[in-house]
């Protein structure tokens, strides 16, 4: 019998633990406080800033939102940075990726302050990220390893197979399911678009995730007897819905079901997940920035 790994009610609890987090700063006199920064009219740029901003209203963190008009000099947004690093009632500042082709994205990431940079990709995170020393997660991948320990699914000494290796899912994640740790100890192989037969290496896993932005590529062909199936991707493709069109993970749902132990849906697997860690990484920056001991869940 295959279970559904339910993000949204995962999620849930992690909102709830860090509410209590949340209640320990204000004691202290400190409200955490989240800067979005939108420099794009991409609707699903706007929709996924909005959403964050929803989630701090609802555990209370201090949402501040900037938006930039696209056509600006990018020294606009180098600036907006730089104020937001010397803003005490900011703790955590994040760009919405991608930014505009003007933009240097990497000179973006650089120029916010480490301890601010809730998203973890500024280059001295990503470091200690790999040197086994982490500040700030990034928030996909810890929402997928939070996942994993909430249905008590084994990473030490398991096949973690990850298909996708871009900077924001698939190398993160397979750095931190690599650490000498717990929620780490497995076996990684990090899978991208040369990789050579695909299909033998997926099902060799016992925790497969799909994070390749291929709407529903991965099916019970490539999943092996009793995996864990995580499906990063959002994929929009057309339907016949008001909106014209509808999301769909990089994972054949049905299909692999049939084959799977554990698998996440899409929507309601990752993506809340996302939201919860961003909202914890606040959390977390507001506690170091304010010393403030706060327990984290
Ligand atoms: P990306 O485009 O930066 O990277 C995709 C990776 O997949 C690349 O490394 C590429 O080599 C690999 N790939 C592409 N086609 C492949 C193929 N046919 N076979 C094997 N590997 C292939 O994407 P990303 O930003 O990492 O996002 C991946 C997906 O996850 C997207 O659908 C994105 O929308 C989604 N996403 C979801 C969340 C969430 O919260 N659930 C967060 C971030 C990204």
């Amino acid at each position: 019998m295959t279970e559904d790994i339910d993000g949204n009610a995962v999620a849930a609890d992690i909102r709830e633990s860090l509410a209590e987090g949340i209640e320990t700063l204000e004691a202290e006199g400190v409200t955490p406080g989240l800067a979005t920064v939108l420099m794009s009219d991409d609707p699903a740029s706007e929709t996924y800033v909005s959403m964050k901003q929803r989630d701090c209203e609802e555990v209370g963190i201090n949402g501040i939102h900037v938006e930039i008009d696209p056509d600006a000099p990018a020294e606009e947004l180098y600036d907006t940075i730089d104020d937001l690093n010397a803003d005490p009632e900011v703790h955590g500042i994040l760009v919405q990726m991608p930014v505009p082709d003007h933009v240097d994205d990497r000179q973006v990431l650089r120029s916010i302050d480490p301890i601010k940079d809730v998203d973890g990709f500024h280059p001295e995170n990503v470091g200690r990220l790999v040197a086994g020393n982490d500040r700030y997660r990034p928030c996909t991948p810890h929402g997928v390893q939070k996942l994993l320990e909430a249905y008590d699914i084994e990473t030490e000494g398991a096949d973690a197979v990850i298909v996708g290796r871009s900077n924001i899912v698939g190398k993160p994640l397979a750095n931190l399911l690599l650490q000498k740790a717990p929620d780490g100890n497995a076996t990684v192989t990090v899978c991208h678009s040369r990789t050579d037969d695909l299909e033998a290496k997926c099902r060799n896993a016992d925790i497969l995730v799909a994070a390749a932005g291929m709407p529903e590529f991965i099916d019970a062909e490539m999943v092996g007897e009793g995996a864990t199936v995580i499906d990063v991707g959002i994929n929009r493709v057309d339907a016949d819905t008001e909106k014209g069109y509808e999301l769909v993970g990089d994972v054949d749902y049905d299909s692999a079901k049939q084959q799977a132990d554990y698998i996440t849906p899409v929507p309601g697997g990752v993506g809340p997940m996302t939201r919860a860690m961003l909202l914890y990484n606040t959390v977390k920056a507001a506690g170091l920035q304010e010393d403030v001991d706060v327990e984290l869940p």
